[in-house]
């Protein structure tokens, strides 16, 4: 089984992404995840991507095909896995049709008026990355690793609007990429997580 995820900044792709993974036994690629462990890391390719990623711009497509290309061989791809911020690009999208097929793309549709809410709202876990939501979850360290929380530097108000920019000029173009092979199925995620998640799993049940 292999998926894509598609939707804006704050659409909810990683909380979403996580528990489907989990669900279907699949793994989950967080291209923004890997970068941001890289960062932390202080890698060669964490540091050279550091100030686009803070800027809310893109890293460039080579790096990312590199990365995802590796990634999707490991063991734990076996079964499957969920590209989650990957593809960004049509470029991205084209590189990936020559690595692997693809069974569906699911784009969670959320209007661009609630994103800047949701984003400003996130904290992430500095220890193992797990995301959460101050409407919802008031401390300020980790429930799984005890770690504190901070706020992503591309999270800041600043920073959002950018973002939301480059997905409108460069990801959204994605969502007739994949209309146009037949493989999306739009989910409206204006909802709670949880109406959100029982639309994605019957989706993914019918493949
Ligand atoms: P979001 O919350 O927007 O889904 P992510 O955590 O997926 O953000 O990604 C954070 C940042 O990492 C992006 O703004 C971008 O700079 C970089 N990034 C992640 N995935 C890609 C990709 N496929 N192509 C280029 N840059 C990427």
């Amino acid at each position: 089984m292999k998926l894509v995820f598609l939707g804006p900044p704050g659409a909810g792709k990683g909380t979403q992404a996580e528990k489907i993974c989990e669900y279907f036994g699949i793994a989950h690629i967080s291209t923004g995840d890997m970068l941001r462990r890289e960062m932390r890391e202080g890698t060669e390719l964490g540091n050279a991507a550091k100030a686009v990623i803070e800027a809310g711009g893109l890293v460039s497509d080579d790096i990312i095909i590199g990365m995802v290309k590796n990634r999707v061989n490991e063991p734990d791809c076996e079964n499957g896995f969920l590209l989650d911020g990957f593809p960004r690009t049509i470029a991205q999208a084209e590189a990936l049709e020559g690595i692997t097929a693809v069974d569906m793309a699911v784009n969670i549709d959320v209007p661009a008026g609630v994103l800047v809410d949701r984003i400003s709202g996130r904290r992430m876990c500095s220890g193992c990355g797990a995301g959460y939501h101050i409407s919802k979850y008031t401390r300020d360290t980790c429930e799984k690793c005890g770690a504190p929380l901070y706020i992503r530097d591309d999270d800041k108000p600043e920073t959002v609007l950018n973002r939301i920019s480059v997905y409108n000029d460069k990801t959204q173009p994605l969502i007739d990429f994949y209309d146009n092979k037949g493989l999306l199925k739009n989910v409206d995620g204006n909802r709670t997580p949880e109406e959100v998640l029982a639309d994605i799993k019957a989706l993914v049940e019918s493949i």
